[in-house]
């Protein structure tokens, strides 16, 4: 969709901190973090929610999330990660193309909120530091 962010990020048309790409599913690092490693994983095919997802693309996300969930253990020690998706504005839905938050929490880090947070941009050099650290688990 022309008019999709992360249609936009999955083009190149927008910079991204990538961490995972393959046929269906694109990962990268959410530029207004809530945790340390807060990672967002999108289908390449645009669809807003869970009720438009093709269900071959909600299973290639959830692989996916397993791979990198396991990269995140590896390489930031969390307490745990949170898996969270939203469909609809009524949940605080602000990009309408599916996404699937995998949010690491770290001995420091707060408690998570579950469909609201204040949207605080990040340090970009710390989060492409941990994005780096992710990916190279990834491999
Ligand atoms: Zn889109």
């Amino acid at each position: 969709m022309s008019d999709c962010i992360f249609c936009k990020i999955i083009q190149g048309e927008i910079p991204s901190v990538k961490i995972y790409e393959d046929d269906c599913v694109f990962a990268f690092m959410d530029i207004n973090p809530i945790s340390t490693g807060h990672t967002l994983i999108i289908p390449k095919m645009h669809a807003e929610n869970i009720w438009e997802i093709p269900e071959a693309d909600l299973a290639a996300i959830h692989v996916a999330s397993k791979k990198i969930a396991q990269a995140m253990r590896n390489a930031l020690d969390p307490l745990g990660v949170a898996a969270l998706q939203l469909n609809g504005r009524g949940v605080n839905q602000l990009v309408m193309h599916y996404h699937l938050h995998l949010i690491p929490r770290t001995a420091e880090g707060p408690e998570i909120a579950l469909t609201k947070w204040d949207l605080i941009p990040g340090n970009m050099a710390a989060i492409q530091k941990t994005g780096e650290k992710i990916a190279a688990a990834l491999r």
